[in-house]
């Protein structure tokens, strides 16, 4: 069993992410979408309801998302930091230092040391190799007890709170990264203008989320473990094509995206199962197809911003 300490900060809740009038927000919503948030698209299929909502699928970009969010969104937004798991975060492991020197190859074959920007930096384990690696870091993240983390014990630059509340000076960075943050935000082109605002020209953003369009999405349909809304809310699922759209809506010259990952079942379900070995072996095997595909379970979307 691992061990998960979680820990209840102080703070208020979040008021950016309550809308100003809710209930009219809730009335204007309605409960079906009208226009697609990233290409504009008016036709939409109904895919399936999970935890009372239904999740939809613009059949112009690909983007499924669930449509009326409010009021769970703002309950669940305003408890984040009590599913936050603080251990399992605050350690590097090996795979994980790999993984993430992998990255910084790719970034650098492209841009040279720079500065990097993290939106939600957590406890600042990513931006603490690329200090090692010899670029210039800056983070922020919206949990304050996390945040402190990295600045008290990393001695990291860290703002806490949103993007658009740390008013960063245009063409301040040369990198963006993002990871597992996509899916929670209400608004995707307003948030990926502003990082394009915030990054130099021929700077890029990557971008970390789960692919809508993976044979695991595909097979497991509602029943995807990355569709949970409530608990850890995500909201917004993209793929390779809903990458392009946004890419598109917020100015981005180009994107670029890598997929990879297949699962039959989540992990814990497997676990103590028979058949477990088995499904671990044909998993590998469908996975290398999946990331040829572009239908990994895990999507890496590149957005480039133009040279000027
Ligand atoms: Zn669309
Ligand atoms: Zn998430």
């Amino acid at each position: 069993m691992e061990q998960v300490t979680k820990r209840k900060s102080q703070v208020e809740p979040r008021q950016i992410l309550v809308p100003e009038d809710l209930q009219r927000v809730i009335d204007d919503l309605g409960t079906e979408p009208t226009e697609c948030m990233l290409c504009g698209g008016a036709q939409f299929t109904a895919l399936f309801e999970r935890t009372g909502k239904k999740f939809w699928e613009c059949q112009g970009c690909e983007l499924v998302f669930v449509h009326d969010i409010y009021p769970e969104f703002i309950d669940d937004t305003d408890h984040l930091d009590d599913t936050y798991h603080f251990d399992r975060l605050a350690v590097m492991k090996p795979a994980r230092a790999k993984r993430y020197a992998t990255l910084l190859d790719s970034i650098e074959k492209e841009r040279k040391l720079g500065t990097v920007l993290e939106v939600g930096c957590g406890q600042g384990l990513f931006l603490e190799q690329c200090r090692k690696a010899g670029w210039e870091v800056n983070g922020l993240d919206v949990l304050p007890p996390v945040a402190e983390i990295a600045r008290s014990q990393r001695g990291l630059e860290v703002f806490t709170g949103e993007l658009h509340e740390a008013k960063y000076p245009d063409a301040s960075f040369d990198v963006c990264f993002m990871s597992e943050v996509i899916e929670h935000i209400v608004d995707p082109v307003n948030l990926m203008t502003e990082i394009r605002r915030v990054l130099r020209p021929g700077g890029i953003a990557i971008l970390v989320t789960g692919n809508a369009q993976s044979w695991s999405a595909k097979w497991r349909g509602g029943k995807w473990a990355y569709y949970r809304f409530g608990g850890h809310l995500h909201i917004r699922f993209f793929s390779p094509r809903a990458a392009e759209a946004l890419a598109e809506a917020s100015g981005f010259e180009s994107v670029t995206s890598e997929t990879r990952g297949f699962a039959f079942q989540e992990a814990a379900e497997v676990r103590g199962k028979w058949y477990r070995p088995f499904a671990q072996v044909t998993q590998g095997i469908v996975s290398q197809f999946a990331g040829v595909r572009g239908a990994g379970h895990r999507l890496r979307m590149r957005f480039r911003r133009a040279e000027e």
